[in-house]
């Protein structure tokens, strides 16, 4: 935890302002469709660290057309992944001083390329069941109109409707049993060795529950390790 002594300058000799500036660079970590994104963003809100997610930083640089975000979009086009060199250099480009990172890494290349660029003083991982997974993806409903997502933890209102602007919900189609467990073997194969790098840095909450009790115990979490006040 770093505390600054600010003194704006045209400053009232009489009074000192105190900003306590603390510096968090967290990554989630988890199963795809463990939540990892929405709570990036809870955690973000309530905290003001940054939320930073490899996709959108992908998504803005394609809008921008830079040459970053051609070749990025050439990859994705082929169905190929960004490779871990362009996505360091992206994030090169845009990480703040706090952030909680989602999304990246994936691969043990990815976090050794990433560890020259920033160190790390928290991995939470959101930990949830392959059953809960498989429930949440089969369970998945998208507005068509806004892109809202509702599912077993989050039932619209009313049966088939979105809740926020009364579009049709529908089910994606590659929302299968099959492909999740595609998904989650990919997981298994490459990402879960993560955990072992970064075991020193790693807490586990269990996200095999609603929201808010997991919202509430990484924001405890963090307030014990001075991340958070
Ligand atoms: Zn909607």
């Amino acid at each position: 935890m770093f505390i600054i002594n600010y003194i704006p300058e045209n400053r009232n000799p009489f009074i000192t302002i105190n900003i306590d500036v603390i510096m968090a660079k967290l990554i989630f970590f988890g199963k795809p469709m463990a939540g990892k994104g929405t709570f990036s963003k809870l955690v973000s809100k309530e905290t003001g660290i940054k939320h930073v997610s490899t996709g959108d930083l992908f998504r803005k640089e394609m809008a921008d057309g830079t040459d970053l975000g051609n070749s990025i979009k050439d990859k994705m086009q082929k169905g190929e992944l960004v490779s871990a060199d362009v996505t360091v250099e992206l994030l090169k480009n845009n990480l703040p001083e706090s952030f909680i990172l989602d999304g990246f890494p994936r691969t043990l290349s990815q976090a050794e390329k990433f560890k020259d660029l920033s160190d790390i003083d928290l991995v939470v991982e959101i930990d949830v069941s392959d059953e809960t997974i498989i429930k949440r993806t089969l369970g998945r409903m998208i507005c068509r109109k806004c892109g809202a997502i509702f599912g077993i933890e989050i039932k619209p209102k009313q049966e088939g409707v979105c809740d926020k602007c009364a579009g049709e919900l529908y089910h994606r189609e590659d929302d299968t049993e099959e492909t999740i467990k595609d998904r989650l073997d990919c997981y298994n194969k490459q990402t879960k060795p993560l955990l072992d790098f970064y075991k020193d840095k790693l807490v586990k909450i269990d996200g095999n529950r609603t929201f808010e009790p997991i919202l509430q115990d990484i924001l405890r979490v963090l307030k014990e390790k001075s991340l958070y006040m």
